[in-house]
């Protein structure tokens, strides 16, 4: 890995996408705020609530999530695999990508759309790997950072902080930059999805404050079930705004949180990939995947 010309962070806080980074009785108002949690409060407060007030951790996640995961960590081997000056082929990616697979793989790992089997999803994640392997290789891009953490906020008076965790940034010199994200999504971003984007452009936010000399920023989508490619750019007015409308919200959840509610339920299809049915006042039972056991 080239020099990192950005902040150091302490051990606790560079760790996992999925690990927590703060004891576990610390209120959600005193923890960073990341896209993640904001994005959980507008599709459904109570979903909110049990995961980041109540802080209940269920034995449970969703295939395309643990997937993800596997393949993040097999790019990330690959990148350091070139930043150490040896390029290695593609069979060792794959070779690395199912050994953490298979050590990984635990019962709680759950296939939603019963249509397709475990199978399925280690062979698309395999293919991912194969299509960005064939389209990038040498990987001579200048890589400066990967799986970087940042804790920051939005502006020096702003009484919370958030948290982001870059999949790679590249240094192309003369103060241009790019942020890359890795998606196995099975649709690929459209440009007006990815121009009005938040995850990334909250990043660039704090790429930016750690950054001495900025002159263009580009976003970077890697779409990898799709083989596509989506960029985009946000203007300092963009940035601002988008500012604005993260302190609200914010401010919305410590309000809600301090008056103890309402977190409303609000059901939707993403409750099939929701483990807290046996909390969320609009449903009963478990969710039904729990019980049909398809992990396997
Ligand atoms: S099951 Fe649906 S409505 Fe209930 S908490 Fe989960 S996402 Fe929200």
């Amino acid at each position: 890995m080239n020099s990192s010309i950005l902040t150091s962070l302490p051990t606790e806080l560079a760790g996992g996408k999925t690990q927590g980074v703060r004891p576990a009785d610390s209120p959600i108002v005193n923890r960073p705020f990341s896209h993640s949690s904001l994005s959980t409060y507008e599709q459904c407060p109570a979903r909110f609530q049990f995961a980041y007030i109540d802080r209940i951790t269920k034995p449970y996640e969703g295939i395309e999530s643990f997937v993800g995961r596997r393949v993040h960590e097999a790019l990330q081997f690959l990148y350091e695999e070139v930043t150490s000056g040896r390029l290695p082929l593609f069979d060792a990616v794959a070779e690395f990508y199912s050994d953490c697979w298979n050590e990984k793989y635990y019962d709680g790992v759950k296939v939603i759309k019963r249509r397709f089997s475990v199978g399925h999803y280690f062979n698309m994640g395999r293919d991912c790997l194969n299509r960005y392997y064939r389209k990038h290789q040498p990987f001579d891009q200048p890589v400066e950072e990967t799986e970087y953490t940042m804790v920051f906020k939005l502006d020096e008076n702003d009484d919370f902080e958030m948290k982001g965790i870059l999949d790679r940034l590249d240094d192309l010199g003369n103060g241009r930059w790019e942020i890359h994200d890795y998606k196995t999504s099975s649709r690929a971003m459209s440009q007006a999805d990815a121009d009005r984007n938040r995850q990334l452009a909250l990043y660039q936010i704090g790429v930016q404050k750690e950054l001495e000399e900025v002159k263009s920023m580009s976003l970077v989508w890697h779409f990898l079930q799709q083989g596509e490619e989506v960029r985009s750019e946000r203007t300092p007015k963009q940035l601002e705004n988008l500012k604005r409308r993260i302190r609200n919200l914010v401010t919305d959840i410590k309000a809600a949180t301090a008056e103890g509610g309402p977190f409303e339920p609000v059901e939707t299809p993403l409750c099939n990939w929701c483990f807290y049915w046996e909390e969320c006042p609009a449903k009963s039972g478990h969710n039904p995947v729990v019980k049909r056991g398809l992990s396997a």
